[in-house]
């Protein structure tokens, strides 16, 4: 176990973060992840860190806090923690956040005060995170199991067991086997990643037409400077480092209005905490015009409604059906490792990063881009064993890009 975590934390900085000597690095994680976030502090270090922020959360006391703190509260975002952000975002500092979440820690909160304390949040931090997500520096999000998310995973195992079962199918989907030589294995991963991502860049497909026995038939056009990112992304300064581990998908945006067709979903989806299962979308120019599910209907409905970007697809990503998540057969309840099992797309924003230029670029200019807009990001299944998608040039070229759910190239 030990050697593990060990060489798990080694990935999240080595690989996750590549901090560079002299770099003042901030690890946010829960107290329950300490375990891990120390082997980071330490890896960081080891690599010349001048200084490792620390940001101790505690999940009971954040529950606690939206139960039972003054209302108020969550209107108010305080100028310390504005100022913070400020100084971290001026030193650059490489960000790793470890997740440890147990699924439902938040199901009794009203969900007015999460969204108040979200909106107050909005503005005063959004420089920070509008540098991140154009990864001005380096940020990487791992994950630490615990007990309630592993019964949530394996409800029907002892506790033991089920924080034992979760613990080896997190090391076997992120390589990590106690070896010492999951670097390796990520760097040969994300080389791999690279050369395909590079291959579809060079096709720049107008069009990719998705088909299955389930029934998909849908086209998704492509904005004209539309890019593939997959495995790490880069800074500036020409850092690489790899902002989700693990990561499995190469993925860029749909043209907003050129999606057509019928998409059924391969997984079960869960909306914040809700299942939603054995559901289909139906696009007209890139707009969600029909839904259906045999469960959890109503759920997959407001998620649509809640803006009018939602109605629209802000990403398409491809995941061999054959891929380290998938295998395990686990549904892992939490985005990180469940939308790297399959295929995927998502209703709600695109990565700006998804075109040429695009990080640089205003809202309106993601807009004429391409690029749609929204509150919301939803990532859902779609690809199956019989997947196919067929990629057309724009001189009409067919060229095919997944035969029987895995890449063609
Ligand atoms: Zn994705
Ligand atoms: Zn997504």
């Amino acid at each position: 176990m030990d050697a593990r975590l060990k060489e798990f934390a080694k990935l999240l900085v080595d690989v996750g973060l590549n901090v560079q000597p002299g770099q003042t690095p901030r690890i946010s994680a829960s107290v329950e992840a300490a375990p891990l976030a120390r082997l980071c502090v330490e890896a960081c270090y080891d690599r010349g860190a001048r200084e490792v922020i620390m940001d101790w959360g505690d999940d009971f006391v954040a529950q606690q806090r939206y139960l039972r703190a003054g209302e108020a509260v969550f209107s108010e975002y305080p100028s310390y923690a504005k100022a913070k952000l400020d100084w971290l975002l001026e030193k650059k500092a490489p960000n790793l956040s470890i997740a440890s979440g147990d699924p439902e820690l938040f199901k009794d909160v009203d969900p007015a005060r999460m969204q108040a304390a979200r909106r107050a949040a909005g503005e005063p931090s959004r420089p920070y995170y509008d540098a991140m997500t154009a990864n001005r520096f380096q940020w990487c999000v791992g994950s630490y199991p615990t007990l309630p998310w592993a019964k949530k995973v394996f409800p029907d195992l002892p506790d033991d067991e089920a924080l034992a079962a979760l613990w080896d199918a997190v090391y076997s989907v992120c390589r990590v086997n106690g070896d010492g030589k999951a670097v390796e294995r990520w760097q040969a991963h994300i080389e791999a990643t690279a050369r395909r991502a590079q291959a579809l860049n060079e096709y720049n497909f107008k069009s990719l037409h998705y088909t299955n026995s389930l029934g998909t038939d849908l086209t998704i056009e492509l904005p004209e400077n539309h890019v593939w990112a997959g495995g790490a992304d880069k800074t500036p300064d020409g850092v690489a480092f790899v902002a989700n581990i693990p990561t499995e998908e190469i993925f860029t945006a749909p043209r907003k209005d050129g999606v057509n067709g019928r998409v059924y979903a391969a997984m079960p989806l869960s909306l914040n905490g809700s299942m939603v299962e054995d559901f289909w979308l139906e696009f007209k120019d890139g707009r969600i015009v029909d839904l259906h599910a045999e469960k959890g209907e109503e759920h997959l409905r407001r998620s649509v409604e809640l803006d009018d970007g939602s109605h629209y697809l802000g990403e398409v990503a491809l995941v061999p059906y054959d891929s380290p998540i998938r295998n395990t057969g686990v549904l892992f309840y939490e985005t990180l490792f469940d939308e790297n099992a399959s295929c995927h797309l998502a209703f709600g924003s695109a990565y700006p990063g998804s075109v040429k230029g695009g990080d640089d670029m205003s809202e309106e200019e993601q807009k004429a881009a391409g690029l749609n807009q929204s509150i919301n990001h939803v990532d859902f299944m779609v690809g199956t064993k019989d997947l196919s998608i067929v990629g057309v040039t724009h001189d009409g070229r067919e060229v095919p890009v997944f035969v029987n759910g895995s890449f063609a190239f």
